[in-house]
C-alpha cells in the first residue's frame, strides 16, 4: 500500500511495540487488561480488553481483544498515522450498517471507534477473522500442491470478491487498495473475507492519502493524474483475479524482464501509460517469454475461454480507458457461469463447462471427450446463463439475475425432478411461491403453478420472474 503522507516519521518504542521473538509474537508483559472504550459507533461506552498483538503494519498494529466472552480483533493506529482525518473516515464508517447482505458481510468492516487511553491513542473493533481457515493469496501460492484451490472454488472466489465489489460501489465507495495483501480465500471452500477497510471512502473523495499499491494501480494513478475511483478499483480487481488464475502479473513480460532498476520510474512503465498486456493479441512487445514464465504461459492455454475474453479487454482497451473496463457484473456473471457449469467427468475429475468454449467438453485429466448435458438457457437481461440440467438440479434466484448476488440461504425457485407419470422423463418444478408460464413447441402456454412441473422439453420455453428459459441441448 502507497500512502501519501508528509507527516512525521514513526516514533521509535512506542509503550504498546509487541516483541517479535523467533518469528512468533508474544504479548507485551507491561501493560496487561489495557481497556479500549467506544466512543462511537454500535454501543458507545462498550470496554475491550486488549489481549496481545496479532500484527503490525504501516498504520497501526492489530490486536486480539475481548468483548464479554466474545473475541474480536481492534486497530490500533501509530501516533503519527492517525490523524483527525482518518479518525473522520472511520467515523462515518462505523455508523454504516454492511451487515445486510452476503455480499456487504465479507468485508472486516470497522464496528466502534475505540480511545486507549492508556496508550493516548484510538482505533476501532472489527470482527476477528480466522486466519487458520483464511490465506491471503501469497500464503495459497506458498502452499501450492498442498492446498490449491480447485478450479471452480476460485470461480467461486471470484464470484464472491466481484459481488463486494459491486456492493461497496452500489453503496458510493471505492475500496482504493485492492491488492493480493487484503483479500483472503478459504481454499476449501472459496469463501473470501475483505480486510484492511478502514482506507474505503467515497468514490472521488481525495481526502485520504491511500492510492494503492504500484501492482494494482491503475495507469491514471500511476502517472498522478487521477485519484482512486470505482473505476481504479476495477483495475486492481482484474489484476487480482488475474494472479488468482495464472499466479502471476499481467503486465510482468518481456518488458518488464528488460528493467534493471525496479524504482518507481520503473514502475511508472510498466504500470503506466505505457503498459502492455502480456497476452495482448494485437501487441506482442510484453510476451512472457523469459522461461522462469512458462506457468503463466500453461495456465493462459487451459484457461476458461470466457476468462480469457475478459481478462483480454481489461488489460487492452480497459488498461487506457477507464470507461471500458470489465465490470463487476460481468465479472459476476462469468464466475458464477463456471461455478454452475461444473461438470464431473466418470473418471473423477472436475471440468469446468464454458459456453464460449468452441468444440466438444474434452476431459483435462482422462483426455476423453465428456458430454454436456442439456441445458436451462435463462436470458438475463445481459449475456444468458446456461443452467446444465442433471437430476436435482437446483434453479437459484441469482441465476435469474447473476448480478445481484446470492441471498443466504439462496433462493430456492426450482428443481429438476423425475416425472412420476413418465419413467425416464424430467421436469422442473415450480419451487417458488408465483406461477410460471410454459410455452411448448406448437406456442401453445400453460399455467406451471408452484409445487407443479414444467416438462423439461427441448425447445420449449419457460417464463420464470419475467426471464424468459429455454430448454437447450
Ligand atoms: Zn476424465
Amino acid at each position: 500500500m502507497v500512502r501519501l503522507s508528509t507527516q512525521g516519521r514513526p516514533q521509535k518504542g512506542v509503550p504498546f511495540e509487541a516483541t517479535e521473538v523467533a518469528g512468533k509474537t508474544r504479548p507485551h508483559m507491561s501493560h496487561p487488561n489495557v481497556l479500549a472504550i467506544a466512543t462511537s459507533g454500535s454501543t458507545p461506552g462498550r470496554e475491550y480488553t486488549i489481549l496481545r498483538r496479532l500484527a503490525g503494519g504501516g498504520q497501526g498494529e492489530v490486536y486480539l481483544a475481548r468483548d464479554g466472552d466474545r473475541e474480536v480483533a481492534l486497530k490500533v493506529y501509530h501516533a503519527h498515522m492517525g490523524g483527525a482525518e482518518q479518525e473522520a473516515m472511520v467515523r462515518a464508517q462505523v455508523r454504516e450498517d454492511m451487515s445486510r447482505t452476503p455480499d456487504q458481510r465479507r468485508f472486516v468492516w470497522p464496528r466502534d471507534l475505540v480511545r486507549v487511553a492508556a496508550w493516548n491513542r484510538w482505533g476501532y473493533v472489527m470482527p476477528l477473522v480466522d486466519r487458520g481457515r483464511f490465506l491471503d493469496l501469497g500464503e495459497l501460492q506458498a502452499r501450492r500442491g498442498k492446498v490449491v484451490m480447485s478450479p471452480r472454488r476460485n470461480a467461486e472466489a471470484g464470484y464472491q470478491l466481484s459481488s463486494s465489489m459491486r456492493a461497496l460501489h452500489l453503496a458510493g465507495h471505492c475500496y482504493r487498495d485492492i491488492s493480493r495483501n487484503n483479500i483472503l480465500f478459504d481454499p476449501a471452500t472459496g469463501e473470501i473475507r475483505i480486510i484492511d477497510n478502514d482506507n474505503v471512502g467515497v468514490a472521488g473523495d481525495t481526502q485520504s492519502g491511500v492510492v494503492g499499491t504500484p501492482e494494482y494501480m491503475a495507469p491514471e494513478i500511476i502517472t498522478g493524474r487521477a485519484a482512486p475511483s470505482s473505476e481504479t478499483d476495477l483495475h486492481a480487481l482484474a489484476v487480482l483475479l488475474f494472479e488468482m488464475w495464472t499466479w502471476h502479473h499481467p503486465l510482468h513480460g518481456d518488458l518488464e524482464c528488460r528493467v534493471h532498476c525496479w524504482d518507481l520510474p520503473a514502475k511508472q512503465r510498466i504500470y503506466g501509460d505505457q503498459a502492455v498486456f502480456i497476452f495482448d493479441p494485437r501487441n506482442d512487445a510484453n510476451r512472457p517469454n523469459d522461461p522462469d514464465y512458462r506457468g503463466v504461459r500453461a495456465a493462459w492455454e487451459i484457461m476458461p475461454e470466457t476468462l480469457r475474453r475478459l481478462f483480454t479487454a481489461a488489460f487492452t482497451e480497459g488498461l487506457h480507458t477507464p470507461a471500458r473496463r470489465v465490470t463487476e457484473g460481468q465479472w459476476q456473471h462469468a464466475f458464477l457461469q463456471l461455478f454452475d457449469g461444473a461438470l464431473r467427468c466418470p473418471c473423477g475429475a472436475e471440468l469446468l463447462w464454458d459456453p464460449a468454449a468452441a468444440g466438444p467438453l474434452r476431459c483435462w485429466n482422462c483426455k476423453k471427450a465428456v458430454a454436456v448435458p442439456p441445458r436451462l438457457r435463462i436470458d438475463t437481461g445481459a449475456a444468458p446463463f446456461h443452467l446444465p440440467l442433471v437430476p436435482d438440479t437446483q434453479l437459484l434466484g441469482h441465476h435469474l439475475r447473476p448480478s445481484h448476488g446470492r441471498g443466504e440461504p439462496p433462493e430456492l425457485v426450482g428443481q429438476v425432478v423425475p416425472n412420476p407419470g413418465v419413467p425416464g422423463m424430467w421436469g422442473l418444478r415450480n419451487l417458488s411461491g408465483t406461477p410460471w408460464t410454459f410455452v411448448g413447441m406448437d406456442g401453445a402456454t400453460r399455467l406451471v403453478p408452484p409445487q407443479r412441473s414444467a416438462p423439461l422439453t427441448l425447445g420449449a420455453r419457460v417464463m420464470i420472474q419475467n426471464r424468459t428459459c429455454t430448454f437447450e441441448s
